[in-house]
């Protein structure tokens, strides 16, 4: 059984040789009478989150830090081997809490959920139907709380969360444009998601003046991304009343001190709510969302654009590109195809 494991705990930028791809000589088998499921992973996601976890934490952090030598917790899709829980058998799809592993024992199966959808690339679980869909459905819709014709703004908005809010927004009548960090990602916005506007903020001087321009009326939503400038430069732009909704500061996650932010007073002037959340909060409804996302999948209403690794010794370079901005779309690694 091949894994990548951590070897050492990180400060600043991750790199690929803090990991290491491990081969252990075990065959897993479920332990009579447990409830375990022995799955064969598919398909490992890669998620910014994760880099959180690579760091010693003196505090415990609202997740714990990964175990060093020890395989990768991540979430996947896999195929079941062997159940001792009543609700799998062998040979079922499912997604949820694995391990960056050729297979996994998996000791909490209430952390992994069976495929409703096969006929979507199974793929589609580690992004639109998994996770990031989760994230991006229950922190635009229940945070954001959208009203058609709102001017929304999403920063990182080519990724795996990202591409997805920009196409709620269109779903529900507003007004999005998007930044990410290279003039293909850009036009991937324009031409596939079908935002409205998009700019490479990498070749922006004043991002200030940028949004200006984006957004003569200023913004009524703001899904947040990446942190640092952006969010101080977008502080400036929000309307009376704007939304910003905190999913993710990834341009603060290899820094060892975080930036301040300069423009907090606009959350008084405008009276802006900004508000956190974690997808976490929301795996209680997951059925409904699934099933959401699959109904604009369907209706071709939503599309997505992953960018796929194969094998597991690539999980270290791919996880580590998501913090250079080197994945276009969704990233994660195909391990196995069936
Ligand atoms: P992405 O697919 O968007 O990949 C990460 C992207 O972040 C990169 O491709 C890059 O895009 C951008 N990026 C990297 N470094 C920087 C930087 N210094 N400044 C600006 N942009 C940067 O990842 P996800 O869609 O999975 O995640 C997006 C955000 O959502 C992250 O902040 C993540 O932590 C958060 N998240 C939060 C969840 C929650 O429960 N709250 C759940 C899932 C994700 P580019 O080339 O455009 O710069």
């Amino acid at each position: 059984n091949r894994s990548v494991a951590l070897k050492r705990y990180v400060t600043g930028f991750p790199s690929e040789d803090d990991m290491e791809l491990v081969t252990a000589a075990v065959t897993l088998a479920v332990p009579p009478g447990s409830a375990a499921v022995l799955v064969k992973n598919l398909y490992l996601s890669c998620d910014p989150y994760m880099r959180r976890r690579m760091t010693k934490h003196l505090v415990p952090s609202y997740i714990p830090d990964f175990v060093l030598s020890e395989a990768i917790p991540t979430f996947g899709v896999s195929k079941v081997v062997e159940s001792g829980h009543p609700d799998f058998k062998a040979g079922d799809l499912v997604w949820g809490m694995i391990k960056c592993e050729e297979y996994t024992l998996v000791t909490k199966p209430q952390l992994i959920y069976k495929i409703n959808h096969p006929e979507f690339p199974l793929s589609y679980y580690t992004g639109v139907l998994g996770m990031p869909g989760i994230t991006a459905y229950a922190g635009f819709f229940d945070v954001s709380k959208p009203k058609k014709g709102e001017y929304v703004f999403v920063s990182a908005a080519s990724g795996a969360v990202g591409q997805l809010v920009g196409q709620l927004a269109k779903i529900t009548g507003c007004y999005v444009v998007g930044s990410a960090g290279s003039d293909e990602k850009v036009n991937l916005l324009k031409t596939k998601f079908g935002f409205d506007d998009a700019f490479n903020y990498k070749k922006e001087q004043d991002v200030n003046a940028t949004l200006k321009r984006c957004f003569p009326e200023g913004i009524d939503i703001y899904f947040e991304n990446v942190g640092g400038a952006m969010l101080d430069a977008v502080l400036l732009n929000m309307r009376m009343h704007g939304r910003v909704t905190v999913c993710g500061l990834i341009s603060q996650y290899n820094l060892e001190q975080h930036e301040g932010v300069h423009n907090l007073f606009c959350v008084l002037t405008k009276r802006i709510r900004m508000e956190g959340f974690t997808s976490r909060e929301y795996f209680g409804t997951y059925h409904k969302i699934e099933e959401e996302m699959a109904g604009y999948l369907k209706e071709g209403k939503i599309t997505c654009v992953e960018d796929v690794a194969e094998g597991i010794e690539n999980v270290p370079k791919a996880l580590v590109g998501l913090f250079y901005g080197r994945n276009v779309g969704k990233q994660l690694v195909a391990v196995a195809r069936e």
